[in-house]
């Protein structure tokens, strides 16, 4: 069932309501902009395909509470990166938090995608953010990206042994990952033993969070993922080996 919210009044409401329940205070400078994000994300997602999450009690559940956990962890003074960043999450989500003060960049493979978080920048007047057209696993291969960041965020983008390998090029020694993930992760868990071995990572904290619409309660989990040695330069590998193997 999509419903829509009428003013955006009612929904900057609801939206402070539920982001309180979290513990999380947003200002009215933030409301707005993460209604209009709304509007904006609906206006395009009726040309291309960006979120199968229309209705907009669920959007304000769905996307933002869920992206918006993400600010208890990480500091604006860190540089971040949100690999596979689709339609801005949890990247915009962080950025509109943050009042542009944090340093994030936002890279995808889409470029329609890209296009879209354009206009989201533009119209949100966001600043301080960078956006990258490229895969993850070519990026991370380049000298401008490769350790450069204290901080790579993702959601919902490849299982983890794959995620991990393109991640952690990215990451600063002594830097860390933020995984989003439902909560059922034991066996990508189990699976990732190797990946992080060679990786020189490991799961330091595994953090767990719940919301819930329609009293279905969806769980959630963020992984810390810790860098504590240099990436070897064999990873990431190119996306046929990745693909046909990963580590
Ligand atoms: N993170 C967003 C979210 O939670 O709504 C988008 C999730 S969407 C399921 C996965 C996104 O990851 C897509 O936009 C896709 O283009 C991007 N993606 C997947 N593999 C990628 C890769 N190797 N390099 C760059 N982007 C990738």
């Amino acid at each position: 069932m999509k419903r829509n919210i009428k003013s955006e009044q009612k929904f900057t409401q609801i939206l402070e309501n539920e982001t309180k329940k979290a513990n999380i205070y947003l200002s009215e400078n933030q409301l707005k902009k993460l209604a209009l994000y709304k509007d904006i994300l609906l206006e395009w997602n009726e040309k291309i395909n960006l979120t199968s999450i229309v209705d907009e009690y669920e959007i304000i559940m769905k996307h933002f509470i869920d992206c918006l956990e993400l600010v208890k962890y990480i500091d604006e003074d860190k540089k971040v990166i949100d690999v596979g960043t689709g339609a801005g999450f949890p990247g915009i989500v962080l950025s509109i938090y943050f009042d542009s003060r944090l340093n994030i960049t936002l890279l995808d493979a889409l470029d329609k995608r890209i296009n879209f978080l354009k206009d989201v920048i533009n119209r949100l007047e966001l600043k301080n953010i960078t956006l990258v057209h490229g895969r993850a696993e070519e990026c991370a291969n380049q000298k401008e990206y490769r350790e450069k960041y204290d901080i790579v965020v993702s959601r919902a983008v490849a299982n983890l042994p794959v995620l991990l390998e393109y991640e952690i090029p990215y990451v600063k020694v002594n830097g860390c990952c933020l995984v989003m993930k439902s909560s059922n992760v034991d066996e990508e868990i189990k699976n990732s033993k190797n990946a992080l071995n060679v990786l020189n990572s490991k799961i330091e904290n595994s953090i767990n969070y719940s919301y819930f619409v329609n009293e279905e309660e969806y769980k959630r989990v963020i992984l810390v993922v810790k860098k504590y040695k240099q990436t070897d330069s064999k990873y990431p590998r190119n996306n046929g080996k990745i693909k046909k193997k990963s580590l």
